[in-house]
């Protein structure tokens, strides 16, 4: 077994055996790591060009009922500034976002009860009713299969879900005894079969995570086979248990990127902002490693620091335009160009890939 022949079997078969993922993960040196970028690099320019897809984001709650280990929003949190967004301010965001070409919303939050599915459906309407032309995605925690129904009958259109970790014995270590990791990956299958884009991902370099933890959500990930995947570094936020913990490792999370854009040439990939918080050109990196999407804020700049799920979040003072400019610069500079559409994913069987 060598790291070029699991690179290449990545490559052409779009997948491996987890003691390979394991060897890959271990073993991989410095040439490796060139080698797998440019295999991934060349995948991702095969389906999507030098296009990148932007995503609104909007963090319309910082009211988490949940308690997760290593989020600054966790309900045992005193020092977190709690905020929710009323309906106009998140109309008031959207069409913001839409005058500057964003033709999709991500309506990302806690677990707040005040968001029933009757309020969130009326969100979801009143967006449709304002940009027909718009893909709304929710990031708003585990609702259960009836709620999630409701909320794509009502026109939402994708679901992030991070699984965070497939091994439910690691989920267990960064989660409240409430949480299951099982059910939580129940309801990314149900939201695949309601018929959402579906998100997974997790967090790189989590505390007590292992090179066969992240094997096992590479897996997990082509059994899912989800339609788009975020990763990121784990950060800690100094109001949480995980105070103490290291941060995820940038290379790390550059090889999981490639890796995931060789195992699933179409997802569609995120240069996270955590990525883009431990290194200044944390968010071209990932691009460069395979990434094809990029997710700038929305929210009103006056809650921006107060939705801290970590330490350091960049991009909490510069209102959206700014923003876009400052990334569109960014993009430019590697060789890359942000479009203006929904950015779907794209089914088309895999023969079209170059
Ligand atoms: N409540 C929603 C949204 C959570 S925030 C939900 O449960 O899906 C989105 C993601 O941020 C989480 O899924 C988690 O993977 C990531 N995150 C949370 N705390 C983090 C931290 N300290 N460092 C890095 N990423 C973190």
């Amino acid at each position: 077994m060598t790291v070029s022949t699991i690179i290449e079997k990545l490559k052409t078969q779009h997948t491996a055996a987890r003691e390979e993922l394991v060897f890959l993960l271990n073993e991989i040196t410095d040439s490796d790591r060139e080698a797998l970028r440019r295999a991934a690099q060349e995948t991702a320019q095969g389906v999507f060009g030098n296009k990148i897809y932007i995503r609104g984001l909007i963090e319309i709650s910082s009211v988490c009922k949940n308690d997760c280990l290593y989020c600054g929003l966790r309900r045992s949190n005193q020092n977190a500034v709690r905020y929710r967004l009323t309906e106009e301010q998140i109309l008031s965001c959207c069409d913001k976002g839409y005058a500057l070409g964003f033709r999709t919303f991500v309506l990302q939050g806690g677990e707040d009860g005040f968001f029933t599915d009757e309020v969130v459906c009326d969100i979801i309407r009143a967006v449709k009713t304002r940009h027909p032309d718009c893909a709304i995605t929710l990031s708003l925690g585990e609702r259960g299969e009836e709620s999630f129904q409701k909320l794509f009958d009502a026109g939402a259109d994708r679901y992030l879900l991070r699984h965070e970790t497939a091994d439910s014995a690691h989920y267990a270590k960064l989660h409240p005894d409430s949480m299951r990791g099982e059910e939580r990956q129940r309801q990314l299958f149900a939201l695949k079969r309601i018929g959402y884009q579906t998100g997974a991902g997790f967090m790189v370099g989590s505390p007590y995570q292992t090179t066969e933890n992240l094997a096992d959500d590479l897996l997990f990930l082509k059994r899912l086979e989800p339609q788009m995947c975020g990763i990121g570094p784990f950060i800690p936020q100094k109001d949480s248990p995980f105070r103490d913990f290291p941060q995820g490792s940038l290379d790390l999370t550059l090889t999981l990127l490639s890796v995931i854009r060789l195992m699933h040439p179409r997802i569609l990939l995120p240069a996270t902002t955590a990525l883009g918080t431990i290194h200044p050109k944390g968010r071209e990196l990932g691009i460069l490693h395979g990434a094809n999407v990029v997710m700038p804020n929305l929210s009103p700049v006056e809650h921006r620091k107060d939705y801290a799920i970590y330490d350091n979040k960049i991009c909490n003072g510069e209102e959206a335009a700014e923003c876009l400019v400052c990334l569109k610069r960014r993009i430019q500079s590697i060789g890359y160009q942000i479009v203006t559409s929904r950015g779907d994913y794209c089914g088309a069987p895999s023969d079209t890939i170059v």
